[in-house]
């Protein structure tokens, strides 16, 4: 196996258009980088053994990036979990779990495997599970608790996620830092304050990367299109790129 395996859950933006999923990723097997609506959905197509993801790494709370939780933790309780599994997030990650879980599956926090709910504090490296994550912050959405991209450590290997942001000084530094960088590119040329575009935004992240680095870009739109990027990657629903 190589040393760095990213396997996309999806790769769409909150629109999933024309049969897509919502963008997610399971790193090495182990390390699921955010919970979209069909996580669980997608872990089970892809033969990935949900009770083998030892943490969960949440950028910010919208329903695309959240809302598949639930459901990993009804699999947790009742199908056979035994070890602790790590949750990541920004602030009040739990509560807002809990509260949907309330009005949802009233009992899912009675019983069932440990979940351990770790709050990342951007600059402030943390490990779980051989993992080591260091939250950035990156500008998104000011009416959530936080908008977190994160530097990772990985087998040794040094990854970056967006999660969604704007092109911003987070950003910028996650990519100087990153051998392979996984950035959110919401739009092709169509210009949002809180999104990254393929047309004027990817370019600048780019330069910004070693000229070794990867690129792989996801949180996408039904007409991304065509790009010239070098070592630039579009991902795809349940694929498997390796380093
Ligand atoms: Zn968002």
């Amino acid at each position: 196996m190589a040393d760095l395996e990213l396997t996309f859950i999806g790769s769409g933006n909150a629109f999933v258009r024309e049969g897509a999923c919502w963008n997610g990723f399971v790193a090495n097997g182990r390390y699921l980088f955010e919970a979209p609506p069909q996580a669980l959905m997608s872990l089970n197509r892809l033969g990935i053994d949900p009770n083998a993801i030892d943490a969960v790494v949440l950028s910010h709370h919208h329903g695309d990036h959240l809302l598949g939780l639930p459901f990993l933790l009804l699999h947790w309780k009742y199908l056979g979990r035994t070890t602790p599994v790590t949750v990541i997030g920004p602030p009040e990650t739990e509560d807002v779990v809990r509260e949907i879980s309330r009005r949802t599956y009233p009992t899912l926090f009675e019983g069932g495997a440990e979940v351990r709910w770790v709050t990342a504090t951007p600059g402030t490296p943390l490990e779980a599970a051989g993992l080591v994550v260091e939250a950035v912050e990156v500008r998104h959405d000011p009416k959530l608790t936080a908008n977190f991209g994160y530097h990772a450590t990985i087998a040794g290997r040094r990854l970056g996620y967006t999660g969604d942001s704007a092109l911003c000084d987070g950003v910028l530094d996650l990519a100087r830092r990153a051998e392979v960088l996984v950035s959110e590119c919401t739009s092709r040329a169509d210009v949002f304050d809180n999104h990254m575009n393929l047309v004027d935004d990817m370019p600048r992240l780019r330069a910004a990367l070693a000229g070794d680095a990867s690129l792989v870009l996801t949180h996408l739109p039904h007409d991304l299109g065509e790009h010239a990027l070098p070592r630039t990657t579009v991902a795809t629903d349940f694929a498997t790129y390796r380093w």
